[in-house]
């Protein structure tokens, strides 16, 4: 049974949700308010293609507990042209920009060849290096391909996150030692998410980091009854913690530190 008190957890941070998404941009104080009555006082709000982008950081002028990623993802990847990187350089430039991305490669749903995902990602991948950005990384059954552009291509020292982390428990090490950060979301919690949960003890405490990914997949209970919004990160930190066997408030602390660390974030 939930009880009033497992709904609020303090000092979280939202490190991955689409605030411009249709779903939660018709009520934006109302998804902040229940946000911040749920403990969160930060939230990073992830562009998907250039217009969302700049939407993103118009909203994070209004909310100063925003932060913003701006990106093109990889089922929009067809669509994109040459001059995309330099519009995308601009946004970046916005002071309310932390990170580049959602980028990467998605064959699972394979909305767009391959070889197109490829291309766009490997030149985000160096637009993040050249900018000393974070990028932010979305990767889906493409993980022999998605290593092999980080081979060829300069993060830098700090070179983001694997996030809604899917992918086998034996690679965590190796994305580890490339030093990046590994992002849990409300999957974690889904009953027939095993090879999730045994991926997320192998991360070390201190590249550890968590998000919603709202507007999809709501973390359980309420995976199959809710709209996923930020206030409900707090029930995957819970099950997250629990798993760990760490108690939740540090969970939030360690993830919240982790976030600041890896976005330059400051103090909130
Ligand atoms: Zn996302």
């Amino acid at each position: 049974m939930i009880t009033d008190s497992d709904l609020h957890l303090p000092g979280l941070t939202d490190s991955h949700c689409h605030l411009t998404s249709a779903e939660l941009s018709k009520d934006i104080p109302a998804v902040l308010d229940r946000a911040r009555s749920a403990g969160l006082t930060c939230l990073l709000t992830v562009g998907q293609g250039l217009d969302d982008s700049a939407d993103a950081i118009e909203l994070a002028r209004r909310y100063r507990q925003l932060r913003v990623s701006v990106g093109l993802g990889p089922h929009g990847a067809a669509s994109v042209s040459s001059d995309h990187f330099g519009k995308l350089a601009a946004l970046a430039a916005a002071p309310e920009v932390v990170a580049l991305g959602e980028a990467g490669l998605d064959y699972y749903y394979d909305h767009c060849p391959r070889d197109i995902q490829r291309s766009v990602f490997a030149q985000q991948a160096g637009l993040a290096g050249e900018l000393e950005l974070p990028l932010i990384i979305h990767c889906r059954d493409a993980w022999d391909d998605c290593l092999a552009i980080f081979d060829r291509v300069d993060l830098g020292s700090n070179p983001g996150v694997f996030h809604c982390y899917t992918g086998p428990p034996e690679l965590i090490r190796q994305l580890i030692d490339r030093g990046f950060y590994v992002s849990f979301a409300g999957m974690v919690t889904f009953r027939n998410a095993d090879l999730c949960r045994a991926a997320a003890k192998e991360v070390p405490p201190q590249r550890l980091l968590i998000e919603t990914d709202a507007p999809y997949l709501a973390p359980e209970p309420f995976r199959k009854t809710k709209p996923n919004e930020p206030a409900l990160l707090v029930h995957t930190a819970r099950f997250l913690a629990q798993l760990l066997g760490m108690p939740p408030i540090e969970l939030a602390h360690l993830t919240t530190q982790n976030a600041r660390d890896l976005f330059s974030l400051g103090d909130y």
